[in-house]
Formats: C-alpha cells, sequence, structure tokens
C-alpha cells in the first residue's frame, strides 16, 4: 500500500515523496493505520527500519488536525504547542530524529527543539520560548528545562515516544524518567520502540497494539 492508501494526508504524503520515500517500509506499514486511529503502538524495531517515521507521521497527522478541526478564535487557528515529545537515550539519535521532524515538517509549518546534554542551555531555553509543537530530548536535559525553565511544561502534552526505550530504561535515566512521566498527562498517547522487550519496557504501556518488523526495509 502507498502512505495515501495507508490514511496519510496529501501534505504528508508529499512530504515523503520530497525525501524519496516513495513508498512505506514495513514497520511504516504495520504501525500506520493502527496509529492513525489513535492506538498506542509498542515496536520492536531498529534503527534503519524507518522507525523515526512511524512515529512521526502520525503525530505530525494529529497536529494538523488539531489545528484544522478546531474552531479559529477572531479568525486565527490555535497553534498547539508542547504537542508531543520524543525522548531518546543518546544526544546523536535525538538529532537525526528531529531532522525527520524538520524534513517531514517543513511544508505545515512544524517547530522542533532539541533538547539535549553537551549543548548550551540558554540557546534550548532560547528554543522553548518559541513555544514548538515537537521537543525531541534525552532525558537528564529535559528534565533540567521542565524543572527550572520558566514558563516550560509538558501539561499540554499529547504524544509521547519513548525511542531504544530498552536503553531509556537503564539506571542512568531512571530519576529524570520517572519524574518526566510524573508530570505528563496520563491521557496522552504512548508510542514505544525497543531493539528488545523487557518486562521493564512493557510496563510503561497498557493496552498498546503490537508490531514487529525486522531492519530490512
Ligand atoms: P530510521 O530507522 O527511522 O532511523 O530511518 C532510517 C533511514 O531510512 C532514514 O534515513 C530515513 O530517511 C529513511 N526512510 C525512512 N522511511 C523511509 C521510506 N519509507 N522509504 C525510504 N527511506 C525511508
Amino acid at each position: 500500500k502507498t502512505f495515501a492508501e495507508l490514511g496519510v494526508r496529501e501534505e504528508l504524503v508529499k512530504a515523503c515523496e520530497r525525501l524519496g520515500w516513495n513508498n512505506p517500509s514495513k514497520i511504516q506499514a504495520e504501525a500506520l493505520p493502527y496509529a492513525l486511529d489513535g492506538k498506542d503502538l509498542i515496536g520492536l524495531a531498529q534503527t534503519g527500519s524507518g522507525k523515526t517515521g512511524a512515529f512521526a507521521l502520525p503525530i505530525l497527522q494529529a497536529l494538523l488536525a488539531c489545528v484544522y478541526n478546531s474552531e479559529p478564535k477572531k479568525g486565527r487557528r490555535p497553534d498547539p504547542s508542547f504537542f508531543a515529545c520524543v525522548l531518546s537515550p543518546t544526544r546523536e539519535l535525538a538529532i537525526q530524529i528531529a531532522e525527520q521532524f524538520q524534513a517531514l515538517g517543513a511544508d505545515i509549518g512544524l517547530r522542533c527543539a532539541v533538547l539535549v546534554g553537551g549543548i548550551d542551555r540558554m540557546q534550548q531555553t532560547v528554543a522553548l520560548g518559541k513555544r514548538p509543537h515537537v521537543i525531541v530530548a534525552t532525558p537528564g536535559r529535559l528534565w533540567d528545562h521542565m524543572s527550572d525553565t520558566k514558563g516550560f511544561s509538558l501539561k499540554t502534552l499529547k504524544y509521547l515516544v519513548l525511542d531504544e526505550a530498552d536503553r531509556l530504561l537503564n539506571e542512568d535515566f531512571e530519576k529524570s524518567l520517572t519524574m518526566i512521566l510524573d508530570e505528563i498527562p496520563r491521557n496522552r498517547k504512548t508510542y514505544l520502540f525497543s531493539a528488545t522487550m523487557t518486562t521493564k519496557v512493557r510496563k510503561l504501556q497498557r493496552n498498546p497494539v503490537k508490531i514487529e518488523a525486522a531492519a530490512s526495509k
């Protein structure tokens, strides 16, 4: 099936084509129908499988729906900030994820911020002031901002993604992750991707749809 046949909106299908994504990868083909239908997902998938597209496209589509389906107030459409947050165990992966969001969201005016360690915090605080729709972060630095950047909270969050969840659940991140999870709405949707499925990983969601795809496209 094509992206359009899986239910992806025209604006986003065009963005995929621009990136040379002519057909959905296996994980995308499996995930998109459920994700676009509002289900939580748990996916066994490695980097290289196209998993970023599998969670970015449903998030961007929900963001579009949120903007277009609500009544304009005083002639202005709402501009939902802090709509989605993607957590990644490494800086490099976070940056790659953000690049894919930016590329897919370029035509729809997406604002995306990256909050990772090793990069000037002030610069990130300025980025948060622009009220991004999507945040891609490592847990430690995200928690730093949640606990002391004025005016920043994830109370409006609609989507949480835990990428490489098995690695996010190790001791290094445990403290910040627990505090982050405590601060975000329970009724958000959660997409979880992991190379392995441990009990800890499974405990993070109630009734997710399981998807599985090998690393090949
Ligand atoms: P990921 O597994 O999400 O890190 O993606 C790995 C690479 O595959 C990235 O460079 C993507 O741009 C690319 N990619 C993702 N989806 C597709 C697709 N449907 N067709 C071709 N390339 C893709």
